[in-house]
């Protein structure tokens, strides 16, 4: 945990910002404090909250940043002990390890070179798309050819209009802030928002004698990097701020290959041919269930010493995983629902069947039984299409 790291980050913009004198013996004033009140302890750290710092000397936005910037540098501190997210280590870490998306590649490279000879960050970007096809991916290779350092966040981070204004108070300019789920910021949010995108000003409310004064800051020249598996929720003029927008389509079955056999390699061990098409078979197009599966080929393969994984290893795991006949159990409660109720159904009576969300049906069930023409959505409902060769058949690789 580096407090030191979070004080640079958080309040020497704001003490640039506001011409203060002798920055640096402030700085190292703060450490001292924050130390003497134990936020260097985990286990003190990581409860840390605004009110905990308010004999500091600093404004209440500025404590409310550092608070939570001192909470998560101790938990992602905690997260490298414990092990962090297995995907975090199959992610390319630059452009070029990154598979497919060849034209869009090619127009982001002209873009970052550009925004380089202009020493401006970036124009906006928007990606759009189910989750696993690599939103998170691209955006952090964005920021690594550009040499610019990201910070992530997620929409219901900035649900208010208040949690953007303390964020923007801790960006630097030439920083790449991707927001995942960005429609989950409200209307509000996105209105405060666009300005900073737009003007490079940030809204805020002044107490003045006369009353509260509605005025503008000045902003960072960052670049926003919003994901969204549903850009509908996205007001029109925040959607136009994003010079930018790609639509993630689902990758081929060699891009698929590709991805799979990278990440067997990464995860140390190789696996039959047959094998793997078999997982991409059942990985719907998208990377993110496939390393699913590898990973847990990968914990067959370790607990089991072994290092060459075989298709019999991948028909049991499919087994494990409750697939049958190509379909997940969702997948087959799903039609089997629809079967009973005469071949339409609503989509809430169908959540209700599986004990899903409605979102969480629409966002990962329906899409493959769509895909495949098992069913159809319609103004009245969802419908049971009558078999095909094609939707009975499972798919295989290649
Ligand atoms: P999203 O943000 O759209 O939910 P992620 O970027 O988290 O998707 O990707 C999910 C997984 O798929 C990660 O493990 C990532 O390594 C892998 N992945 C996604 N897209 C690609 C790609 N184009 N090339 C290589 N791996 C990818």
């Amino acid at each position: 945990m580096s407090l030191r790291r979070v004080l640079e980050e958080v309040v020497r913009p704001f003490l640039s910002s506001t011409n203060t004198s002798d920055i640096e013996a402030k700085i190292q004033g703060f450490e001292n404090s924050l130390r003497a009140m134990g936020a260097a302890v985990p286990s003190i750290a990581s409860q840390l909250e605004v009110d905990d710092l308010k004999d500091i000397g600093l404004p209440a936005p500025v404590r409310k940043v550092l608070a939570g910037k001192i909470r998560e540098d101790c938990l992602t501190g905690a997260s490298s002990v414990v092990g962090a997210d297995p995907h975090t280590n199959l992610r390319p870490a630059s452009f070029d390890q990154v598979i497919g998306h060849g034209p869009f590649k090619t127009l982001l490279l002209r873009a970052i070179i550009a925004s380089r000879q202009e020493g401006k960050a970036m124009r906006h970007i928007l990606l759009t798309g189910p989750r696993g096809l690599g939103k998170t991916t691209l955006a952090l290779a964005i920021a690594h050819e550009r040499g610019a350092p990201i910070r992530l966040l997620t929409g219901a981070q900035l649900a208010r209009p208040q949690d953007i204004t303390s964020q923007v108070l801790s960006w630097s300019a030439g920083d790449i802030i991707f927001i995942d789920e960005i429609h989950g910021m409200s209307k509000a949010a996105q209105e405060t928002l666009y300005s900073v995108m737009e003007d490079r000003r940030l809204p805020v409310t002044e107490q003045r004698r006369g009353g509260r004064v509605q005025t503008s800051v000045p902003a960072p020249d960052v670049t926003i990097i919003g994901a969204t598996t549903n850009p509908s929720k996205l007001l029109p003029p925040f959607l136009n701020r994003f010079g930018i927008k790609h639509q993630l389509a689902f990758y081929s079955k060699e891009e698929m290959g590709q991805i799979g056999q990278r990440s067997c390699r990464l995860l140390g061990f190789t696996l039959e041919e047959e094998g793997l098409g078999q997982l991409i078979a059942h990985s719907r197009d998208n990377p993110r269930t496939l390393n699913e599966f590898l990973i847990q080929l990968s914990d067959l393969a370790k607990s089991s010493s072994r290092d060459k994984m075989t298709s019999q290893d991948v028909t049991e795991l499919l087994a494990l995983n409750d697939y049958e006949g190509g379909l997940s159990r969702h997948e087959r409660t799903y039609l089997e629902t629809l079967h009973q109720l005469g071949g339409s159904a609503g989509l809430t009576t169908l959540a209700q069947a599986l004990d899903m969300e409605v979102t969480e049906v629409e966002q990962s069930v329906e899409p493959w039984l769509v895909r495949t023409g098992r069913i159809r959505k319609t103004a009245r409902g969802r419908q049971i299409n009558p078999p095909t060769p094609s939707s009975l058949e499972v798919p295989t690789h290649g």
